[in-house]
């Protein structure tokens, strides 16, 4: 390696380092539920976004090893030019029935799925507003499209609507995108109000429900359907990597968008398919969202974050404005945030600390997320040790 670029790799380690932001991985010992072993020790699980449990669901488990005898380990090639099985086309189909879409697309990744819609709509002349809190795939997938960006305020619908009245007329085609549920504070987007600006302006809309999938809506269908919006919003992303249990993602949208993303998107392009025992998990757990047992899990989720939220309140912790099972416990600086992650560790709980730069300076925290899986007893326990904790350090 050259010397100049061994001291600037270390270099940079160093300066995350002093920046508090330096970190080693948890090793996860076993399966992802909500007690496992972390790190060596046996802990209550509140970071995974195995919303449902479906990891370890005994019919996905079967589901893919079934498709592993019949069909091999691995896609083989990129989708168009052989990879394409007729497992690959049964989940696109199912998945347009769980959105209510004419078509969706899988791709390798939720994360590839933004670039995936993105770049075959946005080019010169094209326009982007995008919510200033949006994941890092949304604008990852934007900054490799030559469109113009703009941002708007979080959640702000007036923010959004100033821009769409500053830049009207001057583009061929504005896309609106935002999550559907953000990741750090469990808050929903404004569909509704977006949807009918974006009808008022003439704009694309698109979601990304990646927190949203398997976890808002009808049997899980996401934010689009949880609104009532499915015969006017445009484009959605999901993902099934969290609440579905297994990798991948897809851009659900008409037929004709999809045929476009079959000849440009370059993530569908350029890189290999699924191998089929992860479509097969997939459509097993797509098959299990529509059955009363699949409806169950999701009511369980819910019933378990409304109870792990309201009982975090009454112990007196800041959680913020979390909608969702995705429940902040805000405790301010960077330092504090992580110090509390790690001594809930040290007591039986793992909850991820996250601090600035991704979130403000003054709002570190820890993010806790409840399952389907988790029993009232694991939940109990993990109060104990939170109001514990939270005591020793004077947070409440
Ligand atoms: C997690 C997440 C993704 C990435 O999904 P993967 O399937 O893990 O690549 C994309 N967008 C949002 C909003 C997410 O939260």
């Amino acid at each position: 390696m050259p010397k100049a670029f061994d001291e600037f790799v270390q270099a940079q380690l160093q300066e995350l380092k002093e920046q508090g932001l330096y970190r080693k991985l948890r090793i996860l010992g076993g399966e992802q539920g909500p007690r496992t072993n972390i790190d060596g020790r046996e802990v209550i699980n509140l970071s995974s976004n195995n919303y449902l449990g479906l990891t370890t669901h005994p019919k996905l488990r079967e589901a893919a090893k079934a498709a592993i005898d019949r069909y091999g380990v691995g896609a083989g090639a990129v989708r168009t030019i052989i990879g394409t099985m007729d497992i690959h086309e049964e989940l696109e189909r199912k998945l347009a029935a769980f959105k209510h879409t004419e078509a969706t697309l899988v791709l390798q990744s939720g994360f590839t799925a933004n670039a995936a819609a993105l770049g075959p709509i946005l080019s010169d002349g094209d326009l982007v507003i995008s919510d200033e809190l949006n994941h890092a795939s949304i604008i990852d997938g934007i900054r490799l499209t030559k469109a113009a960006r703009k941002v708007y305020k979080h959640n702000d619908t007036d923010d959004l609507e100033r821009v769409l009245e500053s830049t009207r007329g001057q583009y061929r085609n504005t896309l609106i995108v935002t999550d559907g549920v953000f990741s750090m504070d469990g808050d929903i987007a404004p569909l509704p109000r977006i949807a009918e600006l974006a009808q008022a302006f003439e704009a694309i809309t698109m979601v990304d429900d990646a927190h949203a999938s398997g976890v808002l809506g009808p049997h899980g269908s996401g934010t689009v359907h949880h609104f009532g919006l499915e015969k006017i919003w445009n484009i959605s992303i999901g993902t099934l990597s969290k609440a579905i249990g297994a990798v991948g993602g897809y851009v659900a949208s008409s037929q004709a968008l999809r045929e476009l993303m079959e000849h440009r998107a370059r993530p569908f392009l350029f890189s290999t398919a699924h191998p089929p025992s992860v479509t097969a998990t997939c459509i097993a757990a797509i098959d299990l969202l529509q059955t009363d047992e699949g409806q169950a899990l999701i009511d369980r989720m819910w019933e378990n974050a409304r109870f792990f939220k309201q009982k975090l309140q009454e112990l007196g912790f800041n959680t913020g404005i979390s909608q969702t099972p995705i429940t902040p416990v805000i405790v301010g600086e960077a330092a504090k945030a992580m110090q509390f992650s790690d001594q809930l560790f040290t007591n039986g709980v793992f909850a991820q600390g996250i601090a600035f730069p991704t979130v403000a300076r003054d709002k570190g925290r820890v993010r806790t997320i409840v399952t389907a899986a988790h029993r009232r007893s694991d939940l109990e326990e993990a109060l104990n040790i939170f109001e514990h904790v939270g005591r020793e350090m004077r947070l409440i």
